[in-house]
């Protein structure tokens, strides 16, 4: 049985790079990066749906295709991706395997949930304001 790969190993060439940070990360952050990028599309189908606590319809919704379509891909049933989905799979990849993304998502969940509670601060003050009684 020939199992050898159809060309020579080429994984450095075929490194994975965020467009939003390439220039800002440090050689490590980058080896990182490679290191935790899933190789193959369905590797990477299979790791976002682990992301997302399994949920298909969310990571389906996400790549902007079908829950159908996520579980085929996760389970090597379907063909390889279009380039539309393979870009947008590679993106949200990307989103959770760049260290520099996940630290901008960590701040922007900060801020998020900061606003909330500004929210919800506001909100009190006008129910105490209606008169009592
Ligand atoms: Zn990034």
């Amino acid at each position: 049985m020939n199992t050898s790969s159809p060309g020579p190993a080429r994984t450095n060439r075929k490194a994975p790079r965020c467009e939003r940070h390439d220039a800002f990360l440090h050689p490590e952050e980058q080896a990182e990066l490679a290191a935790r990028f899933p190789a193959g599309h369905q590797a990477q189908m299979a790791f976002l749906l682990a992301a997302y606590t399994r949920n298909a319809s969310v990571v389906a919704a996400l790549l902007g295709t079908r829950a159908r379509t996520v579980r085929c891909h996760c389970r090597g049933w379907s063909l390889p991706p279009g380039p539309r989905l393979r870009r947008a799979l590679r993106r949200r990849v990307l989103d959770l395997v760049c260290p520099r993304c996940l630290s901008d998502r960590a701040v922007e969940e900060a801020r998020q949930a900061k606003r909330d509670a500004r929210r919800a601060a506001r909100r009190i003050p006008r129910e105490q304001d209606r008169p009592h009684r």
